[in-house]
């Protein structure tokens, strides 16, 4: 920003001392805010003056995304300009270096058309850029780029490139709110995709060098063995982001040209508490009085990610008192509770959950968490535990309270045993809430929402759409669904003469559903978000008889068996048709961007997209752009298919990150190569 230091001391001489000691710094965005500081002068005196002495001013506030997108986000970030106008000849780019007529050359030429440069304050264009390009795309929050200008300084400096790379993806990871961060190879390059609310969102991609060397980075740091490309790896990290402590949890899975990093974030500073958890106050009641017990078995169940062992520290933070002796034994030990011994499991070691756990017994613990009950050997313990006056918590991967009785019983414990010793089993799942800065209000019912209303004559207030705040995906944050079972003296008369399986409480395997349906009614969720969560399930129970029917009008298969497939943007039925045959997957076409998001929020079957270009250069941009911005959230792998070689698009999607693509129909082998890449 020499040029504009020269030309304030030019027009308004009482500056130019102040500005003759001014040491600038090289980054424009922070020499504009010194020489607006130093010289106590606003955006707008500036602008004043600089367009007073004849030099053109780009208003980046009133621009549109049709001019701004005429030129490749690459090229707008590389050097950093955006364009705001065009004129018959040339196209007008805000930049903070008007005066630079090498710059203007040279953008020319990318462009491959003349160009005038006006000035726009540095944090205009940045805020531009993010507005109108990737932010944009429904990767709000998201700051990493790794461009050409990256990879420059990678080549200067490239341990600090690298780690500079890898400090963002984590920083993305905890303004996402992320519980994971994936980094798998795609297409030539990597990418990076983030777990948020139990949902896989697309992050940003990197070229292959970088891709390496960011892996090689993170596994240095972990103490891992980067020469082991062949037997999977498990380290771990203490790392400091934005001022909390984190652990990783780094899960390498090497293969010559397929390596894939798994990373969980777990806050170590995080407050364990049911209220945060959003349990309902009548559930938080009836756990606390459950755990005030001094002996007995409380089970939580359900699949893998369904905040089972969230919810067990949060009952254990709160039971939690210097006189009470806490224990558990876990696999692996995610967060250290103050005050409570805990046990890593290590089978290799030999130290699995039954031997733990008898070595526990010994220290006369008050309480007990077993992390998992797996086997017949566990569940004895567990259940010798129990009858020896302990209270134990545990979990168990089922579907529901009655499936845990069931496999208790299948792992050799006795219906008289758990009559005696079962307190609770309590069900539950995570269940995304609808965002409430897009959701619509339900005016004219669906079939679905009408087969809902057709139950419990009620119409579901709210409906998903989908905004910035929410990635696109409707959603926002999560709650938990929970059906917590205690039988009662009828059911334990039952379990004593084990009888209780062939006349099981029939009325627990409907209560989450119910659970389900009043937070449908009272608008915190949607049916479709509780038919994804719980699948056939729950409309299996409350209307057996069009049980398929909501099904497939909620865009789920019972059972879905189908095979993976793809979604098509930009091309018909009849092409579909033609790949998905060369492919041998299925393809689902969407017409267009917000039809491609109603298709993904529904179809779980659908783990990829294939862009498919055919169409004139200057309307491939903004078209894409429309189309990413409605299906970036969705995190999947993209395919992009060229109607015939084209350099210039071949140019823009490299700068992309973008490092493969297909040219059809020559290319139907690789098209079927690349498909079969990303479903692996
Ligand atoms: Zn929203």
């Amino acid at each position: 920003m020499q040029w504009l230091v020269d030309l304030l001391a030019r027009s308004k001489p009482e500056y130019a001392e102040t500005l003759a000691t001014l040491k600038l710094p090289e980054d424009p965005g922070h020499a504009w805010s010194v020489i607006g500081r130093k010289l106590s002068l606003g955006t707008d005196q500036l602008l004043k003056i600089i367009s007073n002495s004849g030099i053109p001013v780009a208003d980046l506030d009133r621009i549109g995304a049709s001019e701004v997108t005429r030129i490749p986000e690459a090229i707008a970030r590389k050097y950093q300009v955006v364009a705001a106008a065009r004129t018959k000849s040339h196209i007008q780019l805000g930049c903070a270096d008007p005066m630079n007529d090498a710059l203007a050359k040279e953008l020319g030429f990318n462009i491959k058309h003349p160009v005038e440069l006006l000035f726009s304050p540095p944090d205009q264009i940045a805020n531009s850029l993010n507005r109108f390009y990737s932010a944009n795309i429904g990767e709000a929050g998201r700051t990493l780029w790794v461009d050409e200008k990256e990879l420059e300084k990678a080549k200067v400096n490239p341990e600090e490139a690298i780690a500079r790379i890898t400090q963002h993806i984590l920083n993305d990871a905890v303004k996402l709110g992320a519980s994971d961060i994936h980094i798998q190879p795609f297409l030539g390059g990597g990418l990076v995709r983030y777990r948020v609310d139990g949902m896989l969102m697309r992050g940003t991609s990197l070229p292959l060098t970088v891709r390496d060397s960011v892996l090689r980075f993170i596994l240095t740091q972990a103490d891992l063995d980067i020469s082991n490309h062949t037997t999977p790896q498990d380290g771990r990290l203490r790392v400091l982001i934005n001022d909390s402590t984190y652990d990783l949890r780094i899960s390498y899975l090497p293969s010559h040209n397929d390596s894939r990093l798994v990373i969980r974030l777990l806050n170590q500073g995080r407050n364990f508490s049911l209220e945060a958890l959003g349990f309902p106050m009548r559930d938080q009641q009836t756990l606390r009085q459950l755990c005030r017990q001094s002996k007995g078995l409380i089970l939580f169940t359900g699949p893998t990610g369904s905040g089972k062992t969230t919810s067990l520290y949060s009952l254990l933070a709160g039971l939690n008192k210097p006189d009470i002796n806490i224990m558990t034994a876990e696999d692996p030990v995610e967060y250290q509770l103050q005050g409570i011994s805990q046990i890593e499991v290590d089978e290799g070691r030999g130290r699995r959950f039954d031997t733990v756990l008898k070595s526990m017994l010994r220290q006369d613990p008050d309480i007990i968490l077993v992390g998992e009950i797996r086997d017949a050997e566990t569940a004895q313990m567990a259940m010798r535990a129990v009858m020896t006056g302990h209270l134990v918590f545990s979990t168990l991967h089922t579907q529901d309270a009655l499936g845990s009785i069931q496999r208790l019983v299948d792992l050799g414990v006795t219906q008289g045993q758990l009559a005696d010793g079962l307190k609770a089993a309590v069900a539950q799942r995570m269940a995304r809430k609808v965002c409430l800065h897009c959701a619509e209000e339900v005016k004219q019912r669906t079939p679905l929402e009408q087969l809902f209303f057709d139950n419990f004559s009620e119409t579901p207030p709210l409906r998903a759409i989908g905004c910035e705040s929410c990635h696109f995906t409707g959603y926002l944050g999560r709650f938990p669904l929970i059906e917590i079972y205690q039988p009662d003296s009828e059911a334990r008369r039952r379990m004593r003469r084990g009888r209780y399986l062939e006349e099981p409480d029939l009325e627990l395997n409907r209560s989450l559903a119910k659970v389900a349906v009043q937070a449908i009614v009272g608008g915190l969720t949607t049916i479709d978000e509780v038919t994804r969560v719980l699948g056939a399930d729950f409309w299996g129970s409350i209307d057996p008889a069009h049980i398929n029917v909501a099904m497939s009008m909620a865009g789920l298969e019972l059972n879905d068996q189908r095979k993976p497939g793809f979604l098509l943007l930009g091309g018909d039925q009849a092409l579909a048709d033609r790949w998905s045959e060369v492919i041998d997957y299925p393809i689902t076409v969407a017409a267009d961007g917000p039809a491609a998001a109603r298709i993904l929020r529904r179809d779980t079957q659908i783990f990829g997209l294939i862009y498919n270009i055919d169409m004139p250069d200057e309307q491939v941009r903004p078209h894409m752009e429309g189309m990413r911005r409605h299906v970036a959230w969705a995190g999947l792998p993209p395919i992009y298919v060229l109607a015939q070689p084209n350099p210039e698009l071949e140019t823009a999607l490299q700068q992309h990150g973008v490092n493969d693509w297909v040219t059809d129909p020559t290319d139907t082998l690789k098209l079927k190569q690349l498909c079969d890449e990303a479903l692996r």
